[in-house]
């Protein structure tokens, strides 16, 4: 079986939290029969044996220094020696700024295609087919490939990463290539957040345009603290009125995330918001109209005015301790 290559990425001397998803998607498609999984990472051999702890079946750990500039270009020529090693036919990267630029210059390089944002993977007849959205989130596509390799970036948060396995041990091999660095890297800001990140909460609690006003996101806040683990989103409604930072939107073209528990607070349930929770393992759905999209989807719902439901629910929770 020709296998599958998961193209890891380094984060501050470990591996990025979409890398750890990547491996776990590429383990489900391993058992499907798509072949073994390497791991690709531009780092040390100590990386490398952490892709293998977390689904890797081997690893390739590129060390040239010129690697270090981050860039498609740089690191495409180590990648291709990556997939010519391991006779890859799947080639899987995270929906990042690298594999934004590198996943497409991968299947450029390499006369095939690249499917972006895919959020589902499987193998049918040996071959992989994905599914993404299409036509702003209003349907879904499915793709499958007439050559090799099968370049696709996947969607932060579409798969549940497995838990390290120190006793697993693999064959890590050295790369050395490298590309001409064109682009120069002048630095890179981190993002500044306070408080739980979105993606990581247990629980998501997320405000709408029903919401009427941007102050109604303090008691969203104060539901959030109440439940001590959560984080507040919103949806693109509420962030385009500017009652919330963008970066906190949730759905298609915000945020992917698949929490334990997600509180929708008077939001309708729009088809490109879904796409970015429908992964939430209970939703509970606050809202007035007992028709909305949100409310049918939801595990529970309550049907009211949420200026009457959430203080309400803040104070029971409080009781709990
Ligand atoms: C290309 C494209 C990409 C998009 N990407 C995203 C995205 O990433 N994320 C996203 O969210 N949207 C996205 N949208 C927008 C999306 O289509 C919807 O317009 C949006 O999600 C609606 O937001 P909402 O549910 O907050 O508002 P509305 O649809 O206005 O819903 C408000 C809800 O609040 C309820 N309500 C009103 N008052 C109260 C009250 N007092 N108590 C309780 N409930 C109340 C109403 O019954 C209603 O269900 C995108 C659209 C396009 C075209």
């Amino acid at each position: 079986m020709p296998g599958i290559l998961v193209v890891a990425e380094p984060l501050e001397g470990s591996l990025s939290g979409v890398s750890h998803e990547l491996l776990g998607a590429a383990r489900q498609l391993s058992a499907q029969g798509g072949g073994p999984v390497a791991a690709f990472i531009a780092g040390s051999e100590a990386q490398a044996k952490e892709t293998i702890a977390y689904g890797a079946d081997s690893a390739f750990a590129a060390t040239n220094p010129a690697l270090a500039a981050g860039t498609a270009e740089v690191l495409l020529p180590a990648v291709q020696a990556a997939i010519a090693q391991s006779g890859a036919e799947i080639v899987l990267l995270a929906q990042s700024s690298l594999g934004r630029d590198l996943g497409p210059a991968l299947a450029f390089a390499n006369k095939t295609g690249v499917a972006m944002d895919c959020v589902e993977l499987k193998i049918e007849g040996g071959r992989l087919r994905v599914t993404r959205a299409a036509y702003g989130g209003n349907a879904r596509a499915e793709h499958t490939w007439r050559g090799n390799p099968q370049v696709a970036t996947i969607k932060a948060k579409s798969f549940d990463p497995l838990a390290a396995d120190a006793s697993r041990s693999g064959a890590v091999t050295t790369i050395d290539a490298a590309g001409e660095a064109r682009i120069k890297v002048l630095g890179i800001e981190k993002a500044t957040s306070t408080g739980i990140k979105l993606e990581d909460a247990a629980i998501v609690v997320s405000g709408g345009r029903g919401l009427g006003d941007q102050s109604a996101f303090q008691l969203l806040e104060q539901l959030a603290s109440a439940l001590k683990v959560a984080a507040v989103g919103a949806s693109r409604a509420a962030c385009d009125l500017g009652w919330w930072p963008p970066a906190q939107q949730v759905g298609l073209t915000g945020k992917n995330v698949s929490p334990n528990l997600y509180i929708a607070v008077a939001i309708s349930g729009a088809s490109q918001h879904m796409a970015g929770m429908s992964g939430s393992k209970n939703i509970v759905a606050i809202n007035k109209d007992a028709d909305a999209n949100m409310v049918k989807v939801s595990k529970f719902a309550i049907v009211d005015d949420y200026r009457k439901v959430v203080p309400a629910l803040i104070e029971e929770i409080k009781k709990l301790g």
